[in-house]
């Protein structure tokens, strides 16, 4: 099972996009996968056609012990890709989380119960560090950042960085970065172009090589409850995201005999 947090402590970045139509083209691409929606304004969950308003459960009572996994997860009525859901209830768990035990481990414990029913977990995290994104790096194996190529991304990008990087030394060993995926790119901006040879520059193949372009295909899909790569197949945009599918499966198979390697070696570092 990989764990995969897509975050961006900005918001309109692309973080729920990205969540939603990975998750989706996943699914299409034969891979058992859940998306976890860490965000109260619940747009992962209605991307994915699921009523934010009718939930009787969230995954706020998973995260402050009321309900297990297996009670709170849908199945995505739009595609075969199953869905721990959230709505503005998820904002008081922010409160409550800071009173209970590993506050910050409450979803890494939640999901381990299940390690053997996904190949993919995809947690779509709000536009905040907060104890939230916390829970989502913590159960992570790695961090998606989506970025729009234009000037201020790189400042703010060396924030998360920082935030990853404390994450990593003080409460999880695991967390790396997967990868960088550039969004709403414009090819024929001239800045567009830059920023994003700085960044392949700067971040070599960390930088993934699927470029997203601006797509208004994308941004109609939610209203409609349908992920884009279904919504509209043919559309650059959806072509885009089933290409991250094939780019994230590809990765994913040199991890795992890389792994087999190190399992089968002398020492793991
Ligand atoms: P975040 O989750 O980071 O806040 P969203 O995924 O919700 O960002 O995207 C912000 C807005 O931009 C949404 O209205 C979304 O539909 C739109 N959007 C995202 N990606 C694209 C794209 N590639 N092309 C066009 N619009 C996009
Ligand atoms: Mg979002």
């Amino acid at each position: 099972m990989h764990i995969f947090a897509i975050a961006n402590q900005k918001g309109g970045v692309g973080k729920t996009t990205t969540a939603v139509n990975l998750a989706a083209a996943l699914a299409q691409a034969g891979q058992r996968t859940l998306l976890v929606d860490l965000d109260p304004q619940g747009n992962a969950t209605m991307g994915s056609g699921i009523d934010k308003r009718a939930l009787t459960r969230s995954v706020y009572q998973l995260l402050v012990g009321l309900q297990p996994l297996s009670e709170v997860r849908l199945t995505s009525p739009a595609a075969a890709f199953d869905v721990l859901p959230a709505n503005r209830d998820l904002a008081g768990a922010e409160v409550e989380l800071v009173d209970l035990d590993l506050r910050e481990m409450r979803l890494k414990a939640a999901l381990r119960e299940h390690h053997d029913e996904y190949d993919f977990v995809l947690i779509d995290c709000p536009p905040s560090l907060s104890m939230l994104t916390l829970n989502g790096l913590c159960a992570a194996h790695g961090v998606i950042i989506p970025m729009q190529c234009e000037y201020y991304a790189l400042e703010g990008l060396s924030d998360l960085v920082n935030t990853i990087k404390k994450v990593h030394a003080n409460l999880n060993r695991d967390l790396k970065i997967i990868g960088l995926l550039r969004v709403m790119f414009d090819p024929r901006s001239t800045l567009s172009n830059q920023v994003s040879a700085q960044l392949e520059q700067h971040f070599g193949d960390k930088v993934f090589k699927t470029l997203v372009p601006r797509n208004v295909r994308l941004a109609e899909a939610p209203s409609y409850g349908i992920p884009g790569v279904l919504f509209d197949k043919a559309a650059k945009g959806a072509q885009a995201y089933l290409a991250f599918a094939q780019e994230m499966i590809e990765r994913a198979k040199s991890w795992e005999s890389a792994e087999t390697t190190a399992k089968g070696g002398s020492s793991a570092s």
